[in-house]
C-alpha cells in the first residue's frame, strides 16, 4: 500500500455537488483532495449540448444503474443513468436550470430542515449563476454557472407557449423569478456553446490551486473511523488500494445511489439488514438509503406537419448544415438541451403549489430504437408526477463495495401519483388541441386517441412511463430518528462526517435536481467553513 495521501478535506465523488465543494472549501487555502470514481471528462459528446443522447447509456461516463423489477409497471427493470466522469451527472445531464416551486423548500423547512426556507436558499440560488435577464434581487448575476435562455427557439415551442396560454395556463415570463407556475421557456446551465458542467464552471475556476489535489479513477471503497470519528477514506486507484486521511472532515458527495450504498458497506445504516448482508455495523442509522423518490413521467406525441421539428434537424443532410451552424455562430440544433418550454400545473383545486411538470420538446423518439428520434417530424410533452408519494430505497446487497445495491423505485406505489399522471395527460392533451398547436398537428402517436378510458391510460401509463432521472433523498435531512444527516449536514451520531449532494433532500422539488444539488453544495460549503471558523 503506497503512503496515505492527508488533506483537511476529503471530498468522495466529483459530480454537481463535489465540484462545488472542491472550489468553495479551497479558496481560502485549505488542503482538499477530490476523488472521483470516474475518469476525466475529455469524451467529446460531453460537451455538445446535444450529444446528451450519446451519454445516456454510455459505459464511458455513466454507471449504468437499473432498478430491481419494478411490481406497479408492469414488473419492467428501469434504467437510471449516472454520470460516472468529471462532473458526475452534470456532465451527462439535460441541462435544463430550474430551481422548483417555494413551497418545496419551505415544506423542507417544515419538516424540521432548520435553514432551509425557499427565502434562505435564495442567497445560495443567486451565488451559484450567471443570467443577464431577470430581476436582481432574484436572480444572480455573476456566479459561475452561466444560464441561457435557448440561443435557438423553434416555431413548434413558441406555438406550444401560445397553446399552453389558450387553455388557461398564465405565462411566466421567468419560471426561476417571480412566477414558478404556469407556462415558459426553459433556460439551461451553459458554459457558452458547450455543456456547464460542474467541473467546466466551479472546479475549472478551482484547477490552479496548489491546495487541490483531485484523484480521478480512485473508487472510495470504504469510510474510516477512530470509534465515531470520520477519519479518512480507503479508495482504489488502478488496482492500488490507497488510503487519503482527512485533518478536518471527510465529505460525501457520491449521489443518491452512491453516497447511501458508501454508508453501508462502511457499517452506517439500518442495523440489522448490515448485519443480514454481513457488514459490522459501525453506527445504526436506520434511515439510510431509505426515503428515494423521483419523477416518473409519461410521454405524449404527435406528428407534426407545416413545421421544422429537432427529428429532421438531427439527421443529414440538414445535420451537416447544423454542425457548421454550431462552429460558426454558437447556435442551432447542437445547443439544444431535452425541453425547450415547460408548465407547472396543479392535477386539482385546493392544492398549495403546482405538482406536475409539462416538458415540451419539438421532436419525437421512435418506439422501437431506443434513444433514437423518429424520422417524420414529431413534438412531444412529456408529464411528469412533479410531487410523487411514492418512496422507494437503496439497499447494498454485499459487503463488496463493487456490487451493485438493490435499487427500489416504487413507481405508482401511492395511488395519488396515478391520479396526478392521469391529471397530467389531461393538460397535454387539450394543449395540443388548442388552436395555436392543433394546427401543426397531424394525429397523437403516442399512445393515439383510442387509449381513452381512464383503464386504457393507466395501462399505458405503466407499461411506457420512465424516470426522468431525478432521483434524491436516500441520505435524507432532518431532525427525526430517521433523518440520516442534520441541518447541518452531518451524519447524525457520527464526527466529522457529512453528506453534501442530492441525497439529503427530504423530498424532490416540483423540478429537474441539478440546480437544487448545487445550491445545497453552495450552502453546504458555507456551512463547513463557518463550522471550521
Ligand atoms: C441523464 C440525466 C439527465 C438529467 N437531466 C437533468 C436536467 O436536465 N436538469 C436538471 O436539473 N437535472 C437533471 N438531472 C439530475 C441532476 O443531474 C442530478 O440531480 C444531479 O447531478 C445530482 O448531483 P449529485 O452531486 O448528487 O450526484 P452526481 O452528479 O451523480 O455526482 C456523484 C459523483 O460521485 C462519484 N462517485 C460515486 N461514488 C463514488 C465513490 N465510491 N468513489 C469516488 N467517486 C464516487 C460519481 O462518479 C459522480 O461523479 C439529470 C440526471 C441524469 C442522470
Amino acid at each position: 500500500m503506497t503512503e496515505a495521501l492527508q488533506a483537511d478535506y476529503v471530498i468522495i465523488g466529483a459530480g454537481s455537488a463535489g465540484c462545488v465543494l472542491a472550489n468553495r472549501l479551497s479558496a481560502d487555502g485549505a488542503r482538499v483532495l477530490l476523488l472521483e470514481a470516474g475518469p476525466r471528462d475529455w469524451y467529446p459528446f460531453i460537451h455538445v449540448p446535444a450529444g446528451v443522447l450519446h451519454l445516456l447509456h454510455n459505459p464511458r461516463v455513466n454507471w449504468n444503474y437499473a432498478t430491481d423489477p419494478q411490481p406497479n409497471v408492469n414488473g419492467r427493470q428501469i434504467h437510471w443513468p449516472r454520470g460516472r466522469v468529471l462532473g458526475g451527472s452534470s456532465s451527462i445531464n439535460g441541462m435544463l436550470w430550474i430551481r422548483g416551486q417555494p413551497a418545496d423548500y419551505d415544506s423542507w423547512a417544515q419538516m424540521g430542515c432548520r435553514g432551509w426556507s425557499f427565502d434562505e436558499c435564495m442567497p445560495y440560488f443567486k451565488s451559484i449563476e450567471r443570467y443577464a435577464p431577470g430581476e436582481p434581487e432574484r436572480r444572480g448575476k455573476d456566479g459561475p454557472i452561466l444560464v441561457e435562455d435557448y440561443r435557438t427557439v423553434l416555431p413548434l415551442t413558441r406555438r406550444f407557449v401560445e397553446a399552453a396560454q389558450q387553455t388557461g395556463i398564465p405565462a411566466s415570463p421567468d419560471l426561476n423569478g417571480r412566477v414558478h407556475e404556469g407556462v415558459g421557456f426553459s433556460q439551461m446551465s451553459r458554459n457558452g456553446r458547450f455543456r456547464g458542467s460542474t467541473a467546466r464552471t466551479f472546479l475549472a475556476r478551482a484547477r490552479g490551486r496548489a491546495n487541490l489535489r483531485i484523484e480521478t479513477r480512485a473508487f472510495a471503497t470504504k469510510l474510516l473511523f477512530d470509534g465515531r470519528r470520520c477519519i479518512g477514506v480507503a479508495f482504489r486507484q488502478r488496482g492500488h488500494e490507497r488510503t487519503a486521511l482527512a485533518a478536518r472532515e471527510v465529505v460525501l458527495s457520491g449521489g443518491t445511489i452512491n453516497s447511501p450504498h458508501l454508508l453501508h458497506v462502511s457499517g452506517i445504516g439500518p442495523a440489522g439488514h448490515l448485519k443480514s448482508i454481513g457488514v459490522d455495523v459501525v453506527h445504526d442509522l436506520p434511515g439510510v438509503g431509505a426515503n428515494l423518490s423521483d419523477h416518473y413521467a409519461i410521454r405524449i406525441s404527435h406528428r407534426v406537419r407545416d413545421a421544422v421539428s429537432i427529428n429532421e434537424l438531427a439527421r443529414p443532410p440538414r445535420l451537416l448544415g447544423e454542425i457548421a451552424r454550431w462552429l460558426t455562430t454558437g447556435r442551432g440544433a447542437l445547443t439544444f438541451g431535452v425541453s425547450s418550454a415547460q408548465a407547472f400545473v396543479r392535477s386539482r383545486e385546493g392544492l398549495a403549489s403546482p405538482d406536475i411538470q409539462l416538458l415540451f420538446s419539438p421532436s419525437s423518439y421512435d418506439h422501437n430504437r431506443f434513444g433514437e428520434l423518429e424520422r417524420a417530424p414529431g413534438m412531444t410533452i412529456a408529464v411528469s408526477i412533479a410531487r410523487p408519494e411514492s418512496r422507494g430505497s437503496v439497499m447494498a446487497k454485499s459487503p463488496d463495495p463493487f456490487v451493485y445495491p438493490s435499487l427500489q423505485a416504487n413507481y405508482l406505489s401511492a395511488p395519488n401519483d396515478l391520479r396526478v399522471s392521469l391529471a397530467g395527460i389531461g393538460y397535454a392533451r387539450r394543449i395540443f388541441a388548442a388552436p395555436a398547436l392543433a394546427r401543426h398537428s397531424v394525429e397523437e402517436i403516442t399512445p393515439g386517441p383510442q387509449v381513452a378510458s381512464e383503464d386504457a391510460l393507466a395501462d399505458y401509463i405503466r407499461n411506457q412511463g420512465t424516470t426522468i432521472y431525478h432521483i434524491v433523498g436516500t441520505c435524507r435531512m432532518g431532525e427525526d430518528p430517521l433523518a440520516v444527516v442534520d441541518s447541518r449536514l452531518k451524519v447524525r451520531g457520527l464526527d466529522r462526517l457529512r453528506v453534501v449532494d442530492a441525497s439529503v433532500m427530504p423530498a424532490v422539488t416540483t423540478a429537474n435536481t441539478n440546480a437544487p444539488t448545487i445550491m445545497i453544495a453552495e450552502k453546504g460549503a458555507a456551512m463547513i467553513r463557518e463550522d471550521a471558523a
